[in-house]
């Protein structure tokens, strides 16, 4: 898609859509007295009927301005100006490029809400204007043969100051909606269109197209890496597992390396604890750890950052197959530690002991896991938080300072050591899973088994990597929500 500066007057401009912001009980802006005299009052005749006011996410659409050169203009509620923040600023223009995308080849000029750089930094608003207009242009139903959403033939962004700072935020936008683009379309692909072996093959393709090192193990290499907890995982399924390394070297050799670590069970059924089918439906979307790496990475290395990163996914199918590991099995783990499998539901934190373990061998200095964990997760904190785990607390606030920069909403939760009580087995190191109380720290409490004493920090994505249904704002499907955290904490670890 292609966005562009701007300096001339957006009310000159030629364009399908003139797409102007208002604040709540303001007065207009200069721009939006402008543009008011220049339709003869009618923008504040319908204010005065109240029906354009300004509130967050309000559309109203002038449909016939004869007076511009636009066809036509919509404005945009953004709410009160003084809690404008990158959230709301994403609501607002989300829901009106929702709108405007539903149509075939649309042209937007975008009126650049005054006091946004401002409020949010020069650069900020247009970086996310960019991003979250090539988000609402994506669209969800990827196997439907009609199509519900169209990329904007053209964009243009009027009313900046610093035109270089803002033509490094507009590419930067392109760069994370596309990065959360990918996440969201490898979530959203059905099971039989995406397992370990067509995920690795994306990633590989992906990692081509920006020269990024990579190795894809395949049963064999993984056998020979001693990965038995994630190859006891696939051993259920027809499919055979894959595990994918990313490596992006933008820092140089004294700079330190973060891992990035995914859980990717491209279809979860369960295994013999089998899933209800209200529980397996949305399976599919049981790798967004892993497609939130891939998307990450891929950002980081198109953004060119100075740090070094590794990204590991590690990618099965869950299965009841006649070979599948069941209840009471005692795995031997890529770390030597034994595990006592007590549900085989419990198998994204077995994927991840494993890729943990090999992250950990490659001498990171800092490591990320993400996973579609736990229900418990999503009980605890609903379906929009991500939960927090850590054993570094430093760490953690610097992953917690990133993801509020970009309005992803993370909450940290406990890790007490007397969680890890549930997980003492009879017969082996430890037990797969522990009671139903605390459930997604008693996940974490298993993963921390597997870092040694690298600071660490688990991201339980259960509840926000797959929204439902779709609201004003937002598309039911795949969500790729902290792709921007981690590129942003990537930014901020140069
Ligand atoms: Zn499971």
């Amino acid at each position: 898609m292609k966005f562009e500066i701007s300096n001339n007057s957006p009310l000159e401009i030629e364009t399908n859509w003139l797409v102007v912001g208002i604040f709540e009980e303001a007065e207009f802006s200069e721009s939006l007295q402008e543009l008011d005299e220049k339709l003869e009052g009618s923008l504040s005749r319908v204010q005065e009927r109240k029906d354009l006011t300004g509130k967050l996410g309000e559309l109203t659409i002038l449909a016939d301005v004869p007076q511009l050169s636009a066809e036509r203009v919509i404005v945009v509620g953004l709410g009160k100006h003084d809690k404008l923040t990158i959230g709301s600023l994403s609501k607002a223009y989300t829901t009106a490029f929702r709108h405007l995308a539903t149509k075939e080849n649309q042209s937007l000029v975008i009126m650049v809400p005054e006091g946004a750089s401002s409020a949010l930094g020069e650069g900020h608003s247009i970086e996310r204007l960019v991003d979250v207009a090539t988000v609402a242009c994506s669209r969800q139903n990827i196997y439907s043969t009609e199509q519900d959403r169209y990329e904007f033939e053209n964009v243009l962004l009027c009313g900046v100051s610093d035109f270089e700072v803002n033509q490094n935020a507009l590419e930067k936008g392109l760069i994370l909606g596309e990065a959360v683009n990918l996440t969201r379309e490898l979530v959203n692909r059905h099971p039989d269109d995406l397992y370990p072996e067509t995920f690795a093959q994306r990633a590989a393709d992906e990692a081509a197209d920006i020269h990024l090192q990579g190795e894809i193990f395949d049963q064999d290499m993984l056998e020979d890496e001693k990965m038995g907890a994630l190859l006891a995982v696939s051993r259920g399924s027809d499919r055979p597992p894959r595990m994918v390394v990313l490596k992006y070297n933008g820092g140089g050799k004294n700079a330190p390396t973060i891992g990035l670590v995914g859980k990717g069970v491209t279809f979860d059924s369960g295994g013999l604890s089998l899933k209800t089918s209200a529980g397996m439906i949305t399976m599919k979307s049981d790798m967004g750890g892993a497609a939130t790496v891939l998307g990450a990475i891929t950002a980081i290395a198109k953004l060119k950052l100075k740090v070094n990163v590794i990204g590991v996914m590690g990618l099965v199918e869950n299965m009841t197959g006649g070979s599948a590991y069941k209840l009471g099995s005692v795995l031997t783990s890529r770390s030597g530690k034994t595990i006592e499998i007590h549900n085989t539901d419990a198998e994204g934190r077995l994927v991840l002991a494993d890729a943990l373990a090999y992250a950990v061998d490659q001498k990171v200095d800092k490591l990320i896991d993400l996973a579609t964990l736990t229900g418990a997760c999503v009980v605890a904190l609903g379906e929009d938080i991500v939960g927090a785990f850590t054993n570094d607390q430093e760490w953690c606030d610097e992953l917690k300072t990133a993801s509020q920069k970009v309005n992803e909403e993370v909450w940290q939760l406990p890790m007490h050591d007397f969680f890890a009580e549930q997980l003492k087995s009879e017969f082996a190191d430890c037990k797969n899973i522990g009671s139903r109380w605390g459930g997604a720290t008693t996940a974490a409490k298993f993963l921390e088994q597997f870092v040694d004493d690298v600071p660490w920090v688990h991201l339980d994505i259960a509840g926000p990597s797959y929204a439902e249904s779709s609201s004003a704002h937002r598309d039911s499907g795949g969500t790729g929500v902290m792709v921007r955290a981690l590129v942003q904490l990537a930014a901020d670890s140069c």
